[in-house]
């Protein structure tokens, strides 16, 4: 069998193809199929190997580099709930083999100014990853509108030779390119595909949940403030929002809509919308998606001592940021009984701060949301001893005040402020 290198960016469906095509079989199927059966033969294996194993036993390259490099797994798939999957493409593909042909768009896009450059330097076109990412309608390079083919063996072809039977999408929509969140989008799928990593969806929602709360923005299913996906309908031009998230387009004020609000509730989402969410949330491109990607190493990485204690504290950590420490918030949230989440949390050493005035709220949030392990660790012990204190501590607020080593003059210290935490602050400053 004849290997042929892929191109840069170029994306796996049409790289099949131009294999297809210098080894004269009728369809990448039946090349892949060849190519299976050879591999069962030389290594007297019983299974069947996954495709891109496959390939990149042809090419003689790593499997995991040439998912990275030609899937679209590194969009589409950027969050896994699993922790230690943060790393790896390939144990996605290998566990679930059509993730990788899985088709985002109904056509094939291709750049017309992309295509002539290639056959005056190469003699040949090639189909590109980017350009097949949902509501990319320009290609950022050439600043021209895409074309696009539709029909299921485009990619079986180098796209110069389908161009004469190429539609281009609405001028409306090549018009709303320009839109700077649009542009943005665009940078962030392009951001994502070069950087070829995964984010744990923990980290990925606490890095867009601080950028939803310091908009105002509800994280709870239920509520009367506006949430992310109301955010989203208002900021995003409503032809592209029509096209490309036709079910937001249609949603009711302030309900919540599962695949768009759910990004912020720690349980995965698609690429599609974490890119829409970051375009829309954030300044830059490059920032966004550092964030995402790039968790607090300190909050994560450290394996907790006290496995039993950390390990519910570490999930219940989440939800109690989100809700700013509101026990009927998340009461709400979770649809436990205020009772148990009462129980549950002054367990694990996170007290109620409904006490609190919301700036005191917000410090006391922010500084748990960037604190190290240990800091956590040591804070919240301090809580649950206090809150268990003999004789008991007339309120909870008297135990609140006293974490972070209150100075003698306490009792002078007005109810509405919480100066213990300045001095915690000052501590890991
Ligand atoms: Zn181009």
């Amino acid at each position: 069998m004849i290997a042929v290198q892929p191109l840069p960016d170029e994306y796996i469906k049409g790289h099949l193809g131009r294999l297809r095509v210098i080894n004269g079989f009728e369809s990448s199927e039946q090349l892949m199929r060849q190519l299976g059966e050879q591999h069962r033969r030389d290594c007297k294996e019983h299974k069947s190997t996954p495709t891109h194993k496959l390939i990149a036993a042809l090419l003689k390259t790593e499997p995991e580099h040439y998912l990275r490099q030609h899937s679209l797994l590194p969009f589409t798939r950027v969050v896994t709930r699993k922790k230690d999957e943060t790393n790896t493409f390939s144990k996605l593909a290998t566990a679930r083999p059509y993730a990788i042909f899985q088709q985002e768009r109904s056509a094939a896009y291709f750049c017309p100014a992309c295509i002539e450059h290639d056959k005056n330097s190469m003699g040949l076109s090639y189909w590109r990853r980017l350009h097949q990412i949902p509501g990319v309608d320009i290609c950022p390079k050439h600043a021209t509108p895409l074309n696009f083919v539709q029909s299921d063996y485009a990619f079986e072809y180098e796209p110069h030779r389908l161009a004469s039977r190429a539609e281009q999408p609405s001028t409306e929509l090549i018009a709303i390119s320009d839109n700077p969140i649009i542009r943005r989008y665009i940078r962030v799928a392009e951001v994502l595909l070069k950087s070829e990593k995964r984010a744990w969806s923990y980290a990925a929602s606490t890095a867009l949940t601080s950028k939803v709360n310091a908009l105002g923005l509800r994280v709870a299913q239920k509520g009367i403030a506006e949430n992310l996906s109301d955010f989203l309908k208002r900021e995003l031009p409503t032809a592209w929002a029509r096209s490309y998230l036709p079910r937001l387009h249609e949603k009711p004020e302030r309900e919540h809509l599962h695949y768009i609000d759910g990004i912020c509730l720690s349980q995965g989402g698609s690429g599609h919308v974490f890119a829409i969410a970051m375009a829309v949330l954030f300044n830059d491109a490059k920032h966004a998606v550092d964030d995402l990607l790039t968790p607090r190493e300190h909050r994560i990485s450290t394996e907790p001592k006290n496995k039993k204690l950390n390990t519910s504290r570490r999930k219940l950590l989440p939800i109690y940021l989100r809700n700013k420490g509101i026990y009927l918030a998340i009461s709400k949230e979770t649809g436990l009984r205020k009772n148990t989440i009462h129980y549950r949390f002054r367990k694990v050493g996170l007290p109620s701060l409904a006490y609190l005035n919301s700036s005191s709220r917000d410090r006391l949030i922010r500084y748990l949301s960037e604190v190290s392990d240990e800091k956590l660790e040591e804070w919240s012990n301090h809580v649950i001893q206090l809150l268990n204190a003999k004789p008991k501590l007339a309120t909870q607020w008297d135990a609140l005040q006293k974490v972070g080593l209150v100075p003698d003059e306490k009792m002078a210290i007005p109810r509405n402020s919480f100066n213990c935490i300045n001095k915690t602050l000052t501590d890991v400053n």
